[in-house]
């Protein structure tokens, strides 16, 4: 089978991997010369993590990534709200949450796709199909004749614009911005997950072995686009001025890194497949990261779609495309609205109403709201 995988993100090099496993050796087209490390905490759920089992990472993940112990809320001014243990959600199946640096991940699914036939620096730029086979045209001017493509180019997939003719279709912006940047550890932090729910701001603090990854999630800046480092860091510093340690710790460590201003927009296609072009990953479905679940759903929807692929033959890939959407678009939309629902819960606006969801939140464990996301790990994919 010739299998064309358009990104060498989370999706497209999982796929690489279990391909590589079955017999199949794709061609991946990654648009950048070459990786950067840029990219912060990613948190894998064993649901995800599992496939790492089969493409020959397992070992180096699980060594490599710091178990998260517990998932606290506290509110802007440090009271707790909730605190839910992951050993406690997950241990019953024998999972952990970890968390590590994407790069690192990334790492190790690129080992484990070692032997694809990898272009760095290309990317696609026509598309054309019969019934039969698609015809693409390279960023170089050449071309070539595949079976089945996989578009794995994340959120802004310009395959999907070239499918669709509409670059924003399915793009959602909430209008917040996550800055974030590396602090070093704290006790207060220790191995856990702490967030702190304001009105119209979040600060969550993320922890790996050597470092923390604070997250300052608020209203979009006017003008964010022209504004230096250090107006990015002043602005930051103002809107959570009033919080407390250990957020101020985190705070005054913000100018020793260059504090990244990652946009809160999310996306939802309204098709996964295009004749015998498929969207994976994020080019599919996009998150937010308010449930840290995006890599994992890529992770995961990939690791199911290398299974039906696997099984199928060049005449019966359209079968497989739509075995694999019946077994994961589901899932991988409910834990999207799992986000999305936390979204709504973290960005309040008004102290009032804020007061209101946080008296609420002593009372409804957040994994209610998380339950797909948990069931995720213990129900068929
Ligand atoms: C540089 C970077 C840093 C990130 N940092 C974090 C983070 O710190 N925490 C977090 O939770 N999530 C982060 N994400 C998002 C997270 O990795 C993805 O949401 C998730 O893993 C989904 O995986 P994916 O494979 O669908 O997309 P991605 O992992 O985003 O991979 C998409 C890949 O496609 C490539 N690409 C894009 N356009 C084209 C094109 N036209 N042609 C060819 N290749 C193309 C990109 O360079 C990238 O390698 C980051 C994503 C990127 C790209």
């Amino acid at each position: 089978m010739r299998i064309l995988i358009v990104g060498g993100g989370m999706a497209g090099w999982t796929l690489a991997g279990l391909l590589r496993r079955r017999g199949i050796t794709p061609t991946i087209v990654e648009r950048v010369g070459e990786y950067s490390r840029v990219g912060f905490w990613i948190g894998l759920y064993p649901f995800s993590a599992n496939t790492l089992r089969e493409t020959g990472g397992y070992d180096r993940y699980a060594k490599g990534s710091l178990a998260q112990e517990h998932y606290v809320m506290r509110d802007s001014e440090g009271h707790d709200l909730q605190d839910m243990s992951f050993a406690e959600v997950l241990g019953r199946i024998h999972g952990f949450m970890g968390g590590l640096q994407r790069a690192d991940l990334l790492d190790i699914l690129r080992d484990g796709g070692a032997g694809a036939d990898l272009r760095m620096g290309m990317t696609v730029t026509a598309l054309e199909q019969s019934d039969d086979v698609v015809q693409v045209t390279f960023s170089d001017g050449s071309t070539g004749e595949f079976d089945v493509v996989l578009a794995c180019d994340g959120i802004h997939s310009a395959t999907r614009t070239l499918l669709t003719g509409d670059a924003r279709e399915g793009l959602t912006d909430w209008g917040y911005t996550a800055f974030t940047w590396w602090a070093p550890r704290q006790d207060a932090v220790a191995n856990n997950c702490v967030e702190f729910w304001g009105a119209g701001g979040l600060f969550g603090l993320y922890p790996l072995a050597d470092r923390i990854n604070a997250i300052a999630g608020m209203p979009t800046p006017k003008g964010l686009s022209d504004m230096t480092q250090e107006q990015i860091v002043t602005a930051v510093r103002e809107h959570f001025a009033d919080y407390p340690e250990p957020v101020r710790t985190a705070l005054a460590h913000a100018a020793d890194d260059t504090v990244f201003p990652w946009a809160m927009v999310d996306h939802k296609a309204k098709e996964w497949i295009h004749g015998r072009v498929a969207l994976v990953g994020d080019a599919a479905t996009g998150f937010l990261p308010t449930a840290g679940v995006g890599a994992s759903n890529a992770i995961k929807s990939a690791a199911v779609l290398a299974d039906e692929l696997g099984r199928a033959d060049a005449a019966t890939i359209p079968l497989a495309l739509r075995l694999w959407e019946q077994r994961t678009r589901d899932r991988v939309e409910a834990n999207q609205a799992a986000s999305r629902t936390l979204a709504k819960m973290m960005f309040v606006k008004g102290h009032t109403v804020a007061k209101v969801r946080d008296t609420m939140l002593k009372h409804y464990p957040v994994e209610k709201v998380a339950k797909d996301v948990l069931h995720s790990n213990t129900h068929a994919w």
